[in-house]
């Protein structure tokens, strides 16, 4: 709802007539007015604290406004904003460094861009121009961004507008016990049947077209769905088989959000490239990548990778990166993260399921979690259909933004994401505002 205060009026005025808003039509956009935030709290036209558990759209995994992120982007703006990618610069390589670091074993460079989409446009190409091959398979369920390419890999409704039938993409399903696909009962049983559902379509579809199969390391905006053990390693064996390049996408699950440094983590496989942008500096200035292992690497060491961006690497957002992952580290922000969610988020969501019929599944780790509201639990009637909202959600919404709670809303799912440095005493205060309105629907 636009804002009272009249200075906020202005802003949600000014906004209204010249903003462009993504995913929307114009007519219908309400933009909530931010005028500041801090740690884990937004502050609103109205000067409302709201507790920002959506980390805009997860991405502020160090918090708002961390003065050492802020400080070291102030210090690079002084001494030099902005240097062509071609030149070497003291903060582009140390945050190459420092994410090579935390990639897994064989992991040698990094190709930077400006955000998630782009950075999946890269792996696609390294990874065509790896194999000679052109065509991609990806998950429903899954996301990759709204470039052409990347929309096409993606696997829910957003993709339906922008897919020509010309990208090479192959969809197949992902595990995904509550809502199986498979008719399993059992993560051992969803995991088998989902491979060999995976094998079929490489062989049926033609194994030698291939070039890549990309997968979030955890589904994310689509409903954090974490894979049954073994699942990542039978794709990575089915790569292997095939000659295909496994991409695994960290944008949303990386730099901490799942309690580990990388979602992968979690799990037995190691990927080809790995894309990732968001927690990599909190989105304080855009920056996104591609970690390369070895072997692709080496596919471009004598001939020229046909790829660039203006801004690739921009000293800004790479200051804010070697800002972000030092004092991630520093100030143990990923254990937290992991402690959070083990102690405080994944059981309160738990205990809230056991007195609210409506949550039919909770799912996640880390401070990444998922609560599916179902209008019966026994036949997972959705309480919002598939790619649309409903009076019933947006009322829950919207209630626990007016107590100071903000949430990520998708279909029939409110996912609680909040930053890793979140307080148990925090996230207890969006627990007891999210059962609220749950009492209240
Ligand atoms: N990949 C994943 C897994 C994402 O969650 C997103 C964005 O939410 C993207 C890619 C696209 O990133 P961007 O919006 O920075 O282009």
């Amino acid at each position: 709802p636009a804002p009272t205060t009249p200075s906020a009026k202005a802003i949600y005025d000014k906004d209204r007539s010249f903003v462009f808003h993504s995913w929307s039509a114009q007519s219908s956009v309400d933009p909530l007015v931010i005028t500041g935030a801090d740690g884990v709290h937004v502050i609103d036209g109205d000067g409302n604290r709201l507790l920002d558990f959506s980390s805009q759209l997860v991405y502020t995994n160090i918090g708002h406004q961390h003065p050492k992120v802020v400080a070291a982007v102030a210090e690079q703006a002084h001494q030099l904003c902005t240097i062509a990618p071609a030149h070497a610069n003291e903060a582009r390589a140390r945050a190459a460094e420092l994410i090579i670091d935390i990639a897994p074993e064989g992991f040698r460079k990094v190709f930077f861009t400006n955000g998630g989409a782009d950075a999946v446009e890269h792996a696609i190409r390294m990874a065509r121009l790896t194999t000679g091959r052109y065509k991609t398979l990806s998950a429903f369920r899954g996301y990759h961004g709204a470039t052409q390419q990347a929309i096409n890999l993606t696997g829910d409704p957003r993709r339906w507008p922008s897919d020509y039938g010309s990208a090479g993409s192959v969809h197949f399903f992902a595990p995904f016990l509550y809502r199986s696909q498979f008719n399993a009962e059992t993560d051992e049983q969803e995991c088998e049947r989902a491979l060999a559902h995976l094998r079929s379509l490489i062989e049926f579809e033609g194994p030698a077209g291939f070039a890549a199969i990309i997968l979030e390391s955890i589904p994310g905006t689509a409903g954090i769905m974490p894979p049954p053990a073994g699942y990542l390693a039978g794709v990575r064996a089915l790569c292997d088989e095939f000659g295909i390049v496994m991409i695994l996408d960290e944008v949303m699950a990386g730099f901490g959000r799942t309690g580990k440094w990388l979602a992968l983590e979690h799990f037995d496989a190691v990927p080809d490239l790995i894309t990732f942008a968001k927690g990599v500096n909190s989105g304080y200035v855009p920056l996104g990548g591609v970690m390369i292992s070895e072997r692709i690497a080496d596919e471009f060491a004598t001939r020229a990778y046909p790829g660039g961006l203006t801004y690739s690497g921009h000293p800004l957002a790479c200051a804010a990166a070697v800002a972000t992952i030092e004092t991630m580290h520093d100030e143990h922000v990923v254990d937290n993260a992991a402690l959070i969610g083990e102690t405080v988020l994944g059981p309160g969501l738990a205990e809230l399921a056991e007195r609210h019929p409506v949550i039919g599944d909770v799912r996640g780790l880390g401070v990444f979690w998922a609560i599916e509201l179902v209008a019966d639990r026994d036949t997972k009637e959705p309480l919002a259909p598939y790619g649309g909202s409903s009076p019933a959600m947006a009322a829950i919404a919207s209630r626990a933004q007016r107590n100071g709670l903000l949430m990520f809303q998708n279909m029939n799912r409110f996912h609680l994401t909040p930053p890793c440095i979140v307080s148990a005493e925090e996230t207890k205060q969006a627990l007891a505002i999210l059962d609220d309105a749950l009492c209240a629907l």
